[in-house]
């Protein structure tokens, strides 16, 4: 096995020095994973993302314990500016964008915090609009006037633009239609296939992540519940009653022949 891209080693998260939000979680992302971390709400999946980007201080959260590694050198309290520069980029909850800037102004950000040159952010952008070829017509339009579903995309892009190793999501299916979502997930699986982009998400839709994860973690009450291959957990019984809202997989595959 080759060294992690992401190491997480036992970290707890508190806020307001007395709620413990991460209880003790452990877990890597290989080079070219994609690592699904699944649960409820309120389970920590968002909490575990903030500590990775360190940007626990903006929710009056801390790291109590553990230990964070990235390409093998500790990055608890390295400035999220510098985590940036060093390949690893976090696309918040809920689809930040700047409203009231054009989609490709947006982009143009998202390629300031890496210092690139004129021609490399002309070609990350193009890549972008390869990516997602609906923003593309859009590129003198204000962001605040797309889709969900395109902000979600442009939220992505501009994480794109800095040319990450790592990128970390926080739900990217909020609040999408399925279609969206499915189109969401197809261009990761792209990034992730023809390019070895190692992708973090954090996702209560366990169906669309188990389908499109190597990997996934199950977080309950700030604890992991399960682990394991997407593939193994999809077809667990407990997994597939408490989170895929499916039968026990024998039963499902008898009555499958039976069809
Ligand atoms: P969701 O999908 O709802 O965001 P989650 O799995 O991402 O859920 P977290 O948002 O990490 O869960 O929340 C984990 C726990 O930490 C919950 O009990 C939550 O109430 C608490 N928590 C989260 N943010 C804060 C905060 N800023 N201040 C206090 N408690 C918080």
């Amino acid at each position: 096995m080759t060294a992690p891209l992401l190491d997480i080693e036992n970290v707890h998260v508190v806020y307001e020095s007395a709620i413990l939000a991460v209880a003790g979680v452990s877990l890597s992302v290989q080079p070219g994973e994609i690592v699904a971390l699944l649960g409820a709400n309120g389970a920590g999946k968002s909490s575990l993302l903030r500590a990775v980007s360190n940007i626990l201080h903006a929710k009056r959260g801390w790291i109590a314990h553990g230990a964070i590694t990235f390409d093998g050198k500790p990055i608890l309290g390295v400035p999220t500016s510098r985590l940036v520069r060093t390949g690893l980029v976090q696309v918040l909850e809920g689809r930040h964008c700047f409203l009231q800037l054009s989609v490709e102004e947006n982009l143009i950000a998202g390629a300031i915090g890496k210092g690139a040159s004129r021609a490399e952010t002309r070609e990350s952008i193009g890549h972008v609009y390869e990516l997602f070829p609906t923003l593309a017509p859009k590129r003198r339009q204000a962001a605040g006037l797309l889709s969900g579903g395109q902000q979600q995309m442009l939220a992505i892009g501009r994480a794109l633009m800095s040319r990450p190793r790592l990128l970390v999501l926080d739900e990217p299916s909020m609040g999408l239609a399925p279609l969206l979502v499915a189109e969401i997930f197809q261009s990761l699986d792209r990034l992730n296939r023809n390019e070895g982009l190692a992708i973090l998400l954090a996702e209560q839709n366990a169906a669309v992540a188990l389908r499109h994860a190597h990997r996934a973690v199950v977080l309950e009450n700030g604890k992991i519940s399960a682990a394991g291959s997407a593939a193994e957990l999809r077809c667990r019984d407990d997994i597939r009653a408490a989170y895929l809202g499916l039968p026990p997989s024998q039963i499902t595959l008898s009555a499958e022949l039976t069809v």
